[in-house]
């Protein structure tokens, strides 16, 4: 049987059975991919460790008829700040369910695998919704979901002051183009500079994240509406933040 060796980020597990694990990786050497991990759950399995969410892993696979199996693991960077705090786990689970739904099996997207490495260190220790913000806002301009937020999606005019912005269109819409979308909303030119401030954030930069927070809420909005309308169903992680939100004390 054909075995390969990738170096990948876990995306997200499924449990089955007794004790084993479905593990969806996002790879860098060929995009998304899903293995079993066949009695990962034991403790003294020795693929517990690696095969946990958010883990920077190497795994040595056996590609089967009918389902890929890792064989081997190996941690190269885990954040255990995302499992001992709720708010860091519920963002980084939202960006990295957004990520995981907008993308096709088997699809090498090299910048997406490089997105989500480069983000987790800032969703373990930085604002976790600005990160989660920042690295939704990167990934829908880097992958095949390709949103526009500086240009207008009609005409291609680069967009000044405050305009509209479509979820059916795409993106954003100058004020002549408008008229023609049936789902225009406000696109006040504060959230736009907000959303290129985004783009070109670079995640070697480790000055303070500052954002004003009337226009992380209507980022946070905005995403969340945008994946909503793109899958046709919700997301489990902003039901996950929406429960932390109501918390006492929160
Ligand atoms: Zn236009």
């Amino acid at each position: 049987m054909e075995t390969f060796t990738v170096e990948a980020v876990v995306l997200r597990t499924d449990d089955f059975g007794d004790a084993n694990r479905v593990v969806t990786l996002f790879t860098k050497e060929f995009g998304k991919l899903e293995a079993n991990a066949y009695g990962c759950r034991r403790a003294r399995s020795p693929l517990s460790g690696a095969t946990q969410m958010f883990n920077h892993i190497s795994a040595e696979i056996v590609h089967g008829s009918k389902v890929d199996t890792i064989r081997e693991a190996d941690i190269l960077n885990f954040y255990d700040g995302l499992t001992k705090n709720l708010e860091r786990l519920a963002y980084a689970s939202f960006f990295f369910e957004i990520v995981n739904r907008m993308t096709f099996p088997r699809q090498k997207e090299i910048e997406t695998f490089r997105l989500l490495k480069k983000s987790l260190p800032a969703l373990n220790n930085r604002n976790p919704k600005i990160a989660a913000l920042i690295g939704a806002c990167q990934f829908m301009e880097t992958s095949g979901v390709q949103l526009n937020f500086s240009r207008c999606v009609r005409c291609g005019t680069e967009i000044f002051g405050d305009a509209a912005i479509s979820l059916l269109d795409g993106g954003a819409l100058c004020m002549n183009c408008v008229d023609a979308a049936n789902d225009a909303r406000p696109y006040p030119e504060a959230l736009r500079k907000t959303f290129e401030t985004m783009l070109g954030f670079d995640w070697r930069d480790e000055t303070k994240l500052f954002f004003n927070s009337k226009q992380i809420l209507a980022a946070e909005n905005f995403f969340v509406d945008y994946v909503q309308f793109v899958l046709g169903s919700a997301l489990k992680s902003v039901q996950f933040i929406k429960s932390l939100k109501s918390l006492p004390n929160k």
